[in-house]
């Protein structure tokens, strides 16, 4: 039987950092990892090794290396069994989410990890990370051998977390990721467990790998106080082509008539606003309280339970689609890889 091939991406982040002469964390090529974790070729796969680009810390990765991570995969995508990204946890999330939209008929595991402690360091939670990640990529059906978790996924500490879900809670722990609104994919335990029946099923058309996000974006985050001038900058943008409004609850805005004029404002101009609470649980409902029911009027978007990371790269995704008024409207509002729970 031929042996199960995976590809690890290696973008940068802390796994694969250490420290330089000011004593600040730096990135560090893959070599580094490759010579402090011999397990790599204790394991029963082969593992291969690709470069994004040069290692970098996640905070600044860009909307290009998203572009170029799931071309990278569509590339590679019948020659390997899963994919792995090596990638910093500060922005994990976001990537797991565009490359959740990106990979559109997604029959493969593509399982983002990295490391809240450096792999050179004696505590490091990278090799566990990076090691279970593998097996998780690698995981088929007992029976079948069909693919466990045609999902994109991050697997951190000992959760599997749908990558649009997933949220970085932590920066000192090791459990630096949740899954929010929605259980865990599988749990790695002494076994792996799976949790079948929240895993997306294989899709029954080939992988559409997308090249186009449209950065023209913004998130506008309401407080007590904001003003005027504040929420006209960021929505008087001239090129702007969509805003998540980050609200309070169950989805509610001031009525204030100058707010109300500044979203009125957008909507003519065709900006898309998309409505997610800064709630980190529940959902969105317009018109439960007299405070959304003038977002509804206004042609704001209700986004049910979504995070913020899955919303702005939602809403890159869906604009840079290019399509009709409706369509786009339609395609914000639904279900499109298990970002949200349709009630
Ligand atoms: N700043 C680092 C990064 O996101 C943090 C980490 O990897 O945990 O690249």
């Amino acid at each position: 039987m031929l042996e199960t091939s995976i590809l690890v991406i290696y973008t940068g982040g802390t796994a694969g950092m250490a420290y330089n002469k000011q004593g600040e964390l730096v990135p560090m090529n893959f070599e580094h990892i490759r010579r402090k974790m011999p397990e790599l070729h204790q394991l029963h796969m082969q593992v291969h090794v690709v470069n994004l680009g040069p290692p970098i810390d996640s905070s600044n990765i860009t909307v290009a290396d998203w572009l170029r991570l799931a071309a990278l995969i569509r590339d590679n995508y019948t020659r390997y069994d899963g994919f792995v990204v090596l990638h910093g946890t500060d922005t994990m999330a976001y990537s797991a989410a565009a490359l959740s939209f990106l990979l559109e008929n997604l029959g493969k595991t593509v399982v983002f990890t990295g490391a809240q402690v450096p792999v050179g360091r004696i505590r490091t939670d990278a090799r566990r990370n990076l090691v279970t990640a593998l097996e998780m990529a690698a995981a088929r059906y007992p029976r079948a051998g069909t693919v466990r978790v045609p999902e994109v996924c991050v697997f951190f500490n000992e959760l599997l977390i749908r990558g649009n879900r997933a949220k970085k809670v932590e920066s000192q722990q090791y459990n630096a990721f949740r899954s929010e609104n929605y259980p865990p994919l599988a749990k790695a335990g002494i076994e792996l467990e799976f949790n079948d029946k929240q895993i997306r099923l294989l899709p029954a058309a080939p992988l559409r790998a997308h090249q186009r996000l449209d950065d023209r974006v913004t998130i506008l985050k309401l407080f007590p106080g904001i003003t005027e001038r504040q929420v006209q900058a960021q929505l008087g943008a001239d090129d702007l082509r969509g805003c998540v409004l980050e609200t309070y609850g169950s989805g509610n805005a001031p009525t204030a008539p100058w707010f109300v004029e500044c979203l009125r404002a957008a909507r003519e101009r065709g900006v898309q606003l998309l409505n997610v609470s800064q709630c980190e649980e529940g959902r969105v409902v317009q018109g439960r309280y007299e405070t959304s029911s003038h977002l509804t009027e206004l042609g704001v978007i209700g986004g049910d339970d979504i995070t913020v990371e899955a919303a702005i790269t939602k809403l890159m995704f869906v604009l840079g689609l290019e399509r009709d008024e409706a369509t786009t409207r339609r395609l914000l509002g639904q279900d499109l890889r298990g970002e949200i729970t349709p009630i």
